[in-house]
């Protein structure tokens, strides 16, 4: 049984960076030039990390997704996955990527035990997913979503922020895209966490609420069904075009925050535990766990994480409240 935080939420979710580095710099995550990545030492090994979920696992989390940075980057990925696989209650296990490897993982990492994958995608326009992420090919991406498909890492769901000015006039394509392919596409309101490049003093009007992307959507193609998804269904709200094979969901941290349904943890690539992803309050595991701590020891700071959940973010349009101590690529959204 997952335990309750001190507002009646079960923590079941335990979202895990396994690197700081990225082979992309996507223009809301990264300032060009990238961050300084952080020294190896300070990155948790592999089996620091199965520490933290063998506790989290005792505690009734269920759910694992490894993010980063770009996960697939972080050499020997499914050795991790084989492990964590194994964890007695660990029964979903997934990752977030930019796509950008993933037709050469696909297949090793579904052997290795990994359920399922959500890949980054804002754009279904070459040049402009060079634009986007400065360094990447679509192509790639495509290629990678294609051999997850034929791994059986399903159900796939693609993320999609949107921006405006940048990729808000192909919401509609996106959506026309889930007549024909099992596509479950995800678009996400952008949030201005850490310093990536384009938030700095342009967030307001980059943002782009959900319920503009869903009229926009409707004004062009006819109103939504709502729509059940199998699997870690998450904070989104899932919809359907009449008849169609795939789904489209919304995310809206800003517009209408998710926080009293909130059931996660996170865990940065170098070892602190942060309880809210949109506050820099932050608990190291990483000196306990150099210091040899047991996973009963592990387990008091996960309780005392999940103690301090805050019961809400405080992030909105015209409010000016944000986190500051973190880009995203190292929280790992
Ligand atoms: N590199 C992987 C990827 O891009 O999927 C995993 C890490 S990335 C930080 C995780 C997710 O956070 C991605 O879907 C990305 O689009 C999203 N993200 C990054 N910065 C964001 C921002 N400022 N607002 C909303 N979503 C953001
Ligand atoms: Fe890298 Fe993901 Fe951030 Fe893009 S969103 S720069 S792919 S970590």
């Amino acid at each position: 049984m997952a335990h309750l935080d001190a507002y009646n939420r079960p923590i079941s979710y335990l979202r895990i960076s396994v690197t700081d580095r990225c082979n992309l710099r996507c223009v809301y995550c990264m300032p060009p030039e990238g961050v300084p990545w952080r020294p190896h030492e300070d990155i948790l090994r592999y089996e620091e990390i199965e520490t933290v979920v063998r506790a989290a696992a005792e505690l009734g989390i269920s759910k694992v997704r490894l993010t980063g940075g770009e996960p697939l980057v972080r050499l020997g990925l499914a050795d991790l996955v084989r492990a964590l696989a194994r964890i007695p209650g660990i029964d979903d296990l997934a990752i977030t990527t930019n796509g950008i490897l993933l037709a050469r993982y696909a297949e090793e990492l579904a052997q290795a035990g990994l359920h399922r994958v959500n890949v980054s995608l804002d754009t279904l326009r070459p040049e402009r997913f060079r634009r986007i992420t400065r360094l990447g090919r679509l192509e790639d991406v495509l290629a990678g979503m294609e051999a997850a498909r034929q791994a059986d890492l399903d159900p796939i769901k693609i993320n999609t922020v949107v921006i405006r000015g940048m990729n808000d006039d192909e919401v509609v394509d996106f959506a026309r895209q889930t007549r024909e392919a099992a596509w479950n596409v995800r678009f996400i309101e952008l949030m201005p966490v850490g310093n990536g490049g384009l938030l700095d003093g342009q967030w307001e009007e980059r943002a782009v609420t959900a319920r503009e992307i869903r009229e926009r959507i409707e004004a062009a193609l006819g109103g939504l069904e709502a729509a059940k998804m199998r699997a870690g269904s998450g904070p989104a709200r899932y919809y359907r075009l009449p008849g169609a094979r795939g789904t489209l969901g919304f995310i809206t941290p800003i517009s209408e925050h998710f926080c009293y349904q909130c059931n996660r943890l996170r865990l940065t690539a170098d070892g602190q535990l942060r309880p809210c992803l949109l506050s820099d309050a932050e608990l190291d595991l990483r000196t306990p766990l150099r210091q040899g701590a047991t996973v009963a020891e592990i387990k008091g700071l996960l309780l005392e994480g999940i103690a301090h959940k805050p019961m809400q973010h405080h992030i909105g349009i015209g409010d000016c409240e944000r986190p500051e101590n973190r880009v995203m690529s190292e929280i790992g959204g």
